[in-house]
């Protein structure tokens, strides 16, 4: 009888958990930003959206290396769910202060956008999100070694430090090989793939005069 009455109460209290937060039809804390419902955490605070579970915060009480590895599992979790979603196998989460701020699969195929991976996705959410273009003080976990154009994207938004799981050469397994863009990159220029051609410079020159004279500029 006693058995039965914790396992109603416990029914209850997680019947409680999952449909309150305060925060609902509000907009989510969850950094997908796509649904607008929270979840709630086993501690009752606002835990993410209830699609998206693995965007829910890790509890502040965890040690700092626990708290890594479950930011590293959400980019992961994000790669997996990405494979079954018609996207790549790649998943990336912004987090700052000891909260994630941002998280994204890679969306090329889904979004038609090469440019769309997991790191850049997660970027610019994470940009949007706190209203800024500099991630100062931002750390970035991405469950692959990021290519050069995320790598690129990383130092311009000035992210602080990354985390990764999978590496270049485990991508380039499966034919995510990126490689031959840093090859690319080493060759002089006349000797690469992508041709180039510089024209009408002097036109464009007028652009940087322009900045250059200005004096309320926004500088990055
Ligand atoms: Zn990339």
């Amino acid at each position: 009888m006693r058995k039965i009455a914790l396992l109603v109460t416990s029914g209850i209290l997680s019947a409680f958990f999952a449909s309150s937060c305060s925060n609902n039809n509000k907009e989510s804390q969850c950094p997908c930003k796509e649904k607008k419902e929270c979840a709630v955490n086993s501690e009752g605070k606002c835990g993410g959206c209830a699609e998206h579970k693995d965007h829910q915060q890790p509890s502040d009480s965890l040690p700092l290396d626990e708290k890594k590895a479950q930011y590293m599992r959400m980019a992961i979790d994000l790669s997996i769910k990405s494979v079954n979603e018609g996207g790549g196998p790649f998943g990336a989460v912004v987090v700052k202060d000891g909260e994630v701020v941002a998280a994204s699969a890679n969306r090329v195929t889904i979004n038609n956008d090469p440019t769309a991976h997991a790191e850049v996705m997660t970027i610019r959410n994470a940009c949007q999100k706190l209203g800024t273009f500099d991630l100062s003080g931002c750390e970035l976990y991405t469950s692959c070694e990021p290519c050069p154009m995320c790598l690129s994207a990383m130092y311009w938004a000035h992210i602080s430090k990354y985390y990764y799981a999978n590496d270049q050469f485990d991508a380039a397994k499966i034919g995510f090989d990126d490689a031959f863009i840093y090859e690319e990159l080493d060759k002089p220029i006349e000797n690469r793939t992508l041709k180039r051609v510089q024209m009408l410079r002097d036109e464009a020159l007028e652009a940087f005069k322009q900045w250059a004279s200005k004096g309320d500029k926004t500088e990055y």
